[in-house]
């Protein structure tokens, strides 16, 4: 008999590798890529999952992410909770036993999902190109076990993030984390801008690609 459509979702691709950015930075990772996402960042750099895909039964996910053996898992995409059997999947990984994280573009609510994952909500920048895309009514239900992230295209990018923490109080709720758009802004100089102002945010750059580039599965 056919797995119901209630227990499966679409998926681009499951692989190990280090945890290249936020909390669990440097964890060896078993991320696991959903298909599709209803944005279109400027600088994205996983278009490939937007389209394609297959169909997989949520065992056989929770079975293959069992094979690679380690205990961090990353649901990403994509945008994963544009699939709404994210959330079970999540759940399942959670019972599971693992160290569960979600990344998420921050345009979809997030209330609902397991309390045991760690949410990572992007607040979406104008260099983006998605800034309208936010939605601001998941900024209260953050707590200190989730982290949001900025990635920052440019000055005008980091002024606006800026006022976003201290008008939404980011600090306080939880981790903020300011990445650098790959290319577009010297890391440097986002460091300097966040020193010179002694913003309580993070600095991070992406490990992965500092280690693999942009290879696919990395
Ligand atoms: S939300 Fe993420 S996956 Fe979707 S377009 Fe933006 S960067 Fe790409």
């Amino acid at each position: 008999m056919d797995t119901p459509a209630a227990e499966r979702l679409r998926l681009t691709e499951i692989f190990l590798s280090v945890q290249g950015e936020a909390r669990a930075v440097g964890w060896p990772t078993v991320f696991v890529r959903l298909t599709g996402c209803p944005l279109r960042c400027q600088y994205c750099d996983t278009a490939y999952a937007f389209h394609g895909g297959e169909w997989w039964d949520i065992e056989a996910i929770l079975d293959e992410v069992a094979k690679h053996g380690a205990r961090h898992v990353c649901v990403t995409g994509g945008e994963p909770l544009a699939q709404k059997r994210c959330g079970v999947l999540l759940e399942r990984l959670c019972e599971a036993g693992y160290e569960v994280s979600l990344e998420t573009s921050g345009a979809i609510d997030i209330a609902g999902l397991d309390p045991r994952v760690s949410r990572i909500v992007d607040l979406k920048t104008p260099g983006s190109k998605e800034m309208h895309r936010n939605r601001l009514e998941n900024i209260p239900l953050l707590t200190a076990h989730d982290q949001v992230k900025f990635v920052i295209c440019d000055r005008a990018d980091y002024d606006w993030a800026r006022g976003m923490v201290a008008e939404h109080g980011l600090a306080d709720r939880c981790d903020v984390l300011f990445s650098p758009s790959f290319g577009q802004v010297a890391p440097r100089e986002l460091a300097e801008w966040i020193l010179a102002d002694r913003l309580p945010v993070r600095f991070q750059m992406q490990l992965h690609k500092a280690l693999w580039g942009d290879e696919q599965g990395r």
